[in-house]
């Protein structure tokens, strides 16, 4: 499988509407997870490159916010148009650079768009409110206004959606963006911008910069005073950082962080379809997304048979390079978080747990997706991120003890349960604490519900109605001597 508009592989950054070097002149290579093959190289932008397209995004800020909303709006959808347009070749780049499933990649392709499409009509409804007044002879207004220049850093594991989430709202808002994509998968990002460029967004409105030095170029972002607004999705460490590095000029900020997703089955739950459910919310991505269900809890009474049926499951999942038909398992993204998941398993089958199905030992970046049971909340597992395909099954034995263990965690992001009983639907959902709770569903993303959490998992929503609150500051305006 190849791309058929090469144009689409771009090998340099974008800054001011233009294709560019770093400085420098350096560069750094773009690597296939699955085979190590060289893609391409980027450039290695530093500083001073970040500095200089910040300038340029404070340059276009006033024509871009001072634009009409709805001819914003046109260009959004012309971009969206041309992504699903290109949603082959966004898949097959998008497969290259980070190893996912070529079937998977497409409906990233789908989904990312879909933010662009969703925010092009936001564009339009950005409305304020008139406020009845608290005096004779005064008038309340209240107006949204764009933030200004935005600071966007990015994932390596939706290399398309998690800039199109972020930079859809933005865009429709009137605000200017400079995007720093993860360094090891820049080319979506890019080719996302040659087709922004097509679609008629002016030079100087998007830019990207790419890097393989992210903490200088955070660090610039997250300093400089031309820059209003961050908006991170990555780990929480890194988050807390640039959280701490804005507090330096009082930045605007939504923050995407980590994620430890209770996946609880009752013992009223419908066992098929949570184990369907859970085989979907756990290995999609290879087990490499903040909302993945990092802990399956099963009720005592139906634990066998969940654990049995999701293990039959399991088995039929193909693992392989990413561009293969039938592939259901790509490589994880690089040696480290290879070393990460074997850490984790290690630790848990020291400490007593079975591993039922797969194996702990990869060959190269692959691993056969494993199912563990007899874990506890003592593993390392239980408390970190797995972001890989091994699925823990802990035991229960009441709801409370269900919601304790759910909320045991200092992150708060999704959260998912099986039930078909009305009231416990109800006081397990408002239990949890958890920015998103899935009910009888393991895949909760879609551009028209608010993405977020709580607690060490961050703040600000992406997507819906409410998505576009994060990239405008509200005015209000007392008028008196009416
Ligand atoms: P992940 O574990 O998903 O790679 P990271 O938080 O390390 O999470 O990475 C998410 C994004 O944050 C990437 O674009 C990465 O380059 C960037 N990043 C990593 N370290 C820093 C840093 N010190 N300052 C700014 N950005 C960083």
């Amino acid at each position: 499988m190849s791309m058929k508009n090469k144009d689409l592989l771009r090998s340099k950054a974008f800054v001011d509407g233009k294709w560019t070097d770093a400085h420098s002149g350096k560069t750094y290579d773009i690597k296939n997870p699955a085979d190590d093959s060289v893609i391409t190289s980027v450039p290695d932008m530093d500083e001073e490159d970040v500095k200089e397209a910040i300038e340029i995004a404070d340059r276009e800020f006033p024509k871009w916010s001072s634009m009409l909303a709805k001819d914003r709006s046109e260009i959004l959808d012309k971009w969206y148009r041309l992504l699903m347009d290109n949603q082959e070749d966004l898949a097959v780049l998008m497969t290259m650079e980070m190893g996912k499933p070529l079937k998977e990649s497409m409906g990233e392709v789908a989904y990312g768009a879909s933010f662009i499409q969703w925010f092009s009509e936001e564009a339009k409804r950005v409305y304020g409110d008139v406020v009845p007044n608290h005096a004779q002879g005064k008038r309340i207004v209240v107006i949204k206004q764009p933030v200004g220049v935005t600071g966007i850093i990015t994932p390596w594991n939706f290399p398309l959606a998690m800039i199109t989430r972020k930079v859809g709202p933005a865009l429709a808002a009137g605000c200017t963006v400079v995007i720093k994509p993860a360094q090891d998968t820049p080319l979506s990002a890019l080719a996302a911008a040659y087709l922004a460029q097509k679609a008629g967004l002016p030079p100087g409105v998007l830019n990207i910069v790419t890097s393989n030095s992210a903490s200088e170029i955070g660090k610039e972002l997250t300093t400089n005073k031309l820059v209003k607004k961050i908006s991170f999705t990555g780990s929480t460490k890194v988050g807390k950082m640039l959280m701490e590095q804005s507090a330096s000029t009082v930045k605007k900020i939504s923050l995407e962080l980590g994620g430890n997703a209770p996946f609880v089955v009752f013992e009223d739950a419908d066992i098929e379809a949570a184990a369907e459910g859970a085989i979907a919310c756990k290995f999609r991505n290879a087990g490499q997304t903040c909302v993945c269900a990092n802990r399956i809890l099963v009720h005592d009474k139906v634990y066998d048979q969940f654990v049995e049926k999701f293990s039959e499951k399991v088995k039929k999942l193909k693992v392989g390079n990413g561009l293969d038909s039938g592939v259901d398992i790509g490589p994880l993204i690089n040696d480290s978080a290879v070393e990460k998941v074997s850490e984790l398993v290690e630790d848990a089958l020291q400490k007593g747990a079975k591993l039922v199905v797969g194996s702990n030992k990869p060959e190269g970046r692959f691993f056969d997706p494993m199912v563990l049971t007899d874990v506890n909340d003592e593993m390392e597992m239980f408390s970190k991120e797995i972001f890989g395909p091994v699925a823990p099954v802990y035991r229960f034995s009441s709801d409370e003890e269900a919601i304790e263990l759910s909320n045991k965690t200092k992150f708060g992001l999704a959260s998912y349960f099986y039930s078909r009983d009305i009231g416990r639907i109800w006081k397990v959902a408002e239990s949890l604490q958890y920015g998103m709770v899935g009910i009888n569903e393991g895949l909760i993303s879609t551009e028209v519900a608010p993405f977020g959490g709580v607690k060490e998992s961050g703040m600000g929503r992406e997507g819906s109605k409410y998505g576009i609150d994060e990239y405008l500051n509200i005015k209000y305006m007392l008028m008196g001597g009416l």
